[in-house]
């Protein structure tokens, strides 16, 4: 288009629907708390800088889609949109982080009978192909576009990512608290358990959250819906990305 001041290039819809500045970061639901330095000195965390923003990457896992032990269907396509999504955003993030789930003898996680709700097929065993990264999220970790990967349920069932460790051996939470994060996007598989269960956490540590619809996949689709209301009542948003 032609304006006043020459051709300008459309801005992609996508851009304006995802840039944060637009979130609803001061929603009566999502108010942070004030906080206190240590020194007796009350701080707000809206009067220092801006907003930090991050985005968390849950399980996309060779075992959790098409051609894994426990798929999710769908799972590849999220791999490769989750992806992209990253690759066009990637400025409006000050921190990305992956999670695994990462088992050795996760007590009870794993039957030969599993009833998919409580119990699972043998799933992201540690030095399994299963329990890698999808290659194109693996990519992202070695491009540095993702910085940070955590793992969980080494030992345990762990559907929440804040259950997850980084490679030193520190929580998620103390992770992003480490990078000031304020605000999540939140995807990856699987919408009903870990995804569902990363955003309530994220919640109840006072975090912004945002759930990215599309680019997560559930593995049951009612049990899925039912998540993505939970996460709406606990002050989550739901949006879908819409990165061209
Ligand atoms: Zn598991």
């Amino acid at each position: 288009m032609v304006s006043a001041r020459g051709f300008e290039p459309p801005r992609p819809f996508g851009h304006r629907i995802l840039s944060p500045a637009r979130l609803p970061f001061r929603h009566a639901d999502n108010r942070a708390k004030d906080s206190y330095d240590g020194k007796g000195r009350v701080r707000s965390r809206y009067d220092h800088g801006a907003v930090k923003n991050a985005l968390l990457v849950v399980d996309i896992q060779n075992d959790f889609v098409e051609g894994g032990a426990l798929p999710v269907k769908g799972g590849m396509q999220v791999a490769a949109m989750v992806s992209r999504h990253l690759r066009h955003f990637k400025q409006e993030y000050n921190f990305v982080v992956a999670t695994r789930d990462y088992h050795e003898d996760p007590a009870g996680h794993f039957s030969d009978q599993p009833d998919f709700v409580n119990t699972w097929p043998p799933h992201c065993v540690i030095g399994t192909q299963g329990a890698s990264l999808c290659p194109p999220i693996f990519n992202l970790v070695r491009e540095k576009l993702i910085s940070t990967v955590v793992d969980k349920g080494r030992h345990s069932p762990a559907y929440s990512g804040f259950e997850g460790l980084d490679p030193r051996g520190h929580p998620l939470l103390d992770v992003l608290r480490e990078a000031r994060v304020d605000h999540m996007d939140i995807c990856g598989l699987a919408t009903d358990y870990c995804v569902r269960a990363t955003a309530l956490d994220a919640r109840k540590h006072d975090f912004q959250v945002r759930v990215l619809v599309n680019l997560t996949a559930a593995v049951n689709p009612e049990t899925g819906l039912q998540a993505l209301e939970e996460m709406k009542a606990a002050g989550c948003s739901v949006q879908a990305a819409t990165a061209p």
